[in-house]
């Protein structure tokens, strides 16, 4: 290794471990009563009041479209390829496919049956199956619900213990005692991948995650602008990497709250994402789309319809591969055996796909859509 790329390398350790972890614990910890006890439509219209700082400055400060969507950290992996041997295996996705297309939910409260099950029916209609992932405390009362998911190939993954947004702010000591109790649920369910509430990750959670025997974290986004109005949070990359053996999926569209928080409504959530679903694809990156089934969100009939219809834009632009967040965890494994993945040396091991190509890039969107105005957008 040379002295000049050690920049380089460094910038993308720090992009994938640091670009992911807020360092402000979420104003919902320090309510006194759990969060979830305020109704989730108002609820909503609360966040976005107290988004609307935020969200104001996104719109009148000049920012890069990365707030929407960014693969700087994969721009930088690529530049790589350019010192590495070109005869070295690059990364591929299963089938020869140029892209990858994963459909999860996050199941925060007790008593979303009838929503579930208009979004399984959505994915299973197109042939497709999906990552469930579900509270530790609410998993008791979903039992039959799971039974009938996982027999129809659906996979269950968890959404932490309690949906508190606490975990991420935890010791590795205080995380391994809050997911332990749920070694037998976990081991009945096939749970191996995990979600952080409103994708609060740390170093320690992943380490805790590790521990307890997790194969896959998916709380991480390429680029996520609510949490800290002065940077962009994400790993700003559309592909899995591993730390320390532990898979990390990148969850690339958060499909219903974005477009929510920023003023849209059902009916233009596809024309809010085509800019970005057609630019991972053109990347060769990964679709992760994650629907909520409550009511206000995509569990309604009207929006699970409109989610059917997002799906079958991808699939019939895009043809991804369809699979399921544990199908890409073990897939990674696959491509690292296969000798396509970089180690990057240090603490925590860090290991990259390697990319062949410079066809890779960046978002460069007419408009991005949290800069203006619904209606400037979509017309
Ligand atoms: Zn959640």
């Amino acid at each position: 290794m040379s002295f000049a790329d050690l920049p380089t390398k460094n910038e993308i350790r720090v992009r994938l471990l640091e670009g992911n972890s807020c360092s402000l614990p979420p104003l919902t910890n320090k309510l006194p009563f759990p969060y979830h006890f305020i109704p989730g439509d108002v609820r909503m219209w609360l966040g976005r009041l107290l988004f609307s700082r935020n969200l104001k400055k996104l719109r009148t400060q000049q920012r890069q479209p990365g707030s929407y969507a960014d693969n700087s950290t994969d721009l930088l992996i690529s530049a790589l390829a350019g010192e590495t041997d070109l005869q070295l295996p690059t990364w591929q996705w299963p089938e020869g496919k140029s892209c990858a297309l994963v459909v999860s939910h996050d199941i925060d409260t007790p008593g979303q049956e009838k929503g579930v099950e208009l979004l399984r029916a959505a994915a299973e209609k197109r042939g497709l199956r999906s990552t469930f992932s579900f509270v530790g405390s609410n998993l008791k009362g979903y039992e039959p619900l799971i039974r009938d998911l996982r027999s129809a190939g659906h996979e269950i993954a968890l959404h932490d213990m309690h949906h508190d947004n606490r975990v991420a702010f935890l010791a590795e000591a205080e995380v391994v005692a809050r997911l332990l109790p749920l070694k037998e649920a976990r081991e009945a369910h096939g749970i191996v991948g995990f979600r952080s509430p409103s994708w609060y990750t740390s170093a320690a959670l992943w380490r805790g995650l590790d521990k307890v025997g997790f194969q896959y974290d998916m709380s991480v986004l390429d680029s996520w602008p609510f949490f800290d109005p002065d940077r962009n949070f994400g790993v700003a990359s559309l592909f899995p990497f591993s730390a320390n053996g532990l898979v990390i999926l990148p969850n690339t569209v958060p499909y219903d709250d974005t477009p929510w928080f920023c003023g849209y409504n059902i009916e233009s959530i596809l024309a809010f994402w085509k800019p970005k679903l057609d630019w991972i694809a053109g990347n060769q990156g990964l679709i992760m789309l994650n629907a909520h089934p409550d009511r206000w969100w995509s569990g309604s009939k009207r929006a699970a319809e409109m989610f059917g219809q997002t799906l079958d834009y991808i699939l019939d632009q895009h043809e991804p591969a369809r699979l399921r967040a544990i199908d890409v965890a073990n897939h990674f494994r696959a491509e690292s055996v296969r000798g396509a993945t970089i180690a990057l040396a240090g603490d925590p091991r860090l290991e990259i796909p390697r990319h062949g190509d410079a066809s890779m890039q960046p978002p460069a969107f007419p408009k991005n859509p949290m800069l203006v105005s619904a209606a400037e957008y979509i017309a």
